[in-house]
């Protein structure tokens, strides 16, 4: 079983000596509300249980030393009187170093110490590593310096220094749902007043995740284009954000707005509503209409939002056939995971098939492993 045991024995085979302190985070997966969070949607994820583990202990130099399971080789070390984000093999680091900074322009006395981070959560699949990377080292820092956070501050300082460091323009929603995750249930997350609604996810179904093992080389710039562009049509609109908007007025703007714009507003209004229809699904039992608005999302980010690719459209296309309840791509897009909600008693072979058929008609080895939902970010 994955406990602190692996990383506090990482962690004194690194640094030569105890840890002081070990932080877990789950990663998380969002159920639907794709590509929303940032303008001012609602949204669906829950932590999952995959996680990363940072074993830490303080030193009496004020510098960092942080070394990576998943990255290996010496140890990355900064002083904190020079906290800077780095380029090229050391980028990783930046969703650390961008935490401890954000945690010091906060006020807050951070102090020297080395850290190691472990786990099993796959780097870059969908599953927000990042946020779960930025939680980790939060928590290291609240320990160490005895400063407790709520998890709903922790998680804005989270995406500050995501902003900051790693240079991606990302919403809150990955953040929130690693902080403040709840075993057996999804987070409904209003990011517009920021509201939690946790809601019980069905023990009869699986969450299935389907790793592409692909990750398109635009999917960064992209991101940050789908903002720009959501950005442009609201205003178009006379709207702060497109949470404002109804269809009929993105409707009744289309040919101001241009074709490209239309679609982007047309995504992020519809699949608002999407949301708030799977809760209701969610609450009523109904499978169906689970499956159906799963299945409306992916066509909305496919055609009007275009962040799918060819390999989760494939996916998406296998796990209707084989039999899944729902399946959608899930996270940033352009590779990455989909989600699967497929019967408990049939998720082994569901498993199994998908990665066979896809290997047949694709040519190439996937993976596909299920997920519960579990509790947020802590202390071990
Ligand atoms: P996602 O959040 O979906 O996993 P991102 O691109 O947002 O994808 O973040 C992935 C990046 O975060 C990795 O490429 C790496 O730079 C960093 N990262 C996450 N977890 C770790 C880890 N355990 N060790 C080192 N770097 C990590
Ligand atoms: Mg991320």
């Amino acid at each position: 079983m994955f406990l602190s045991t692996p990383s506090l024995r990482s962690f004194s085979e690194v640094f030569g000596r105890e840890a002081l302190v070990v932080a877990r985070s789950p990663g998380r997966v969002n159920l639907i509300g794709e590509h929303v969070d940032y303008q001012m949607g609602r949204v669906m994820p829950f932590a999952v249980d995959r996680y990363i583990d940072c074993a830490a202990a303080p030193i009496s130099e004020p510098e960092i030393r942080i070394w990576s399971s998943s990255i290996g080789g010496a140890p990355l070390r900064m002083a904190l009187s020079e906290l800077r984000p780095l380029d090229g093999d050391d980028a990783w680091a930046n969703y650390v170093l961008g935490v401890i900074a954000e945690y010091v322009r906060s006020g807050v006395e951070v102090a020297g110490f080395e850290a190691i981070l472990s786990g099993d959560l796959p780097l870059g699949a969908g599953l927000s590593s990042s946020a779960a990377l930025e939680s980790v080292t939060a928590l290291v820092i609240e320990s160490l310096s005895g400063c407790a956070k709520s998890p709903m501050e922790r998680s804005k300082l989270c995406q500050a220094a995501e902003h900051a460091f790693a240079g991606v323009p990302c919403g809150l929603m990955d953040q929130l749902a690693v902080n403040h995750g709840r075993a057996g249930h999804a987070l409904m997350i209003d990011c517009r007043d920021l509201t939690l609604t946790p809601l019980p996810l069905p023990a009869e179904l699986s969450f299935v995740m389907v790793n592409s093992g692909v990750r398109h080389a635009l999917a960064d710039g992209e991101y940050a284009r789908r903002k720009a562009d959501c950005e442009s049509a609201a205003s178009m609109l006379g709207l702060t954000t497109l949470r404002e908007a109804e269809l009929s007025v993105v409707d009744a703007g289309r040919e101001s707005l241009g074709d490209r714009l239309y679609r982007r507003a047309r995504h992020v209004v519809t699949e608002n509503a999407r949301v708030e229809r799977f809760a209701e699904a969610l609450k009523n039992g109904e499978r169906a209409e689970l499956g159906r608005l799963m299945a409306a999302s992916h066509a909305s980010l496919r055609d009007d939002y275009e962040v799918s690719c060819t390999e989760l459209d494939v996916l998406v296309e296998l796990a209707t056939d084989i039999g899944a309840v729902g399946t959608r791509m899930t996270g940033g897009g352009f590779g990455g995971c989909t989600i699967n909600l497929v019967p408990r008693e049939q998720a082994a072979t569901f498993c199994n098939e998908i990665c066979i058929t896809y290997q047949k008609r694709q040519g190439q080895a996937i993976e596909a492993f299920t997920v519960e939902p579990v509790d947020g970010a802590a202390i071990l």
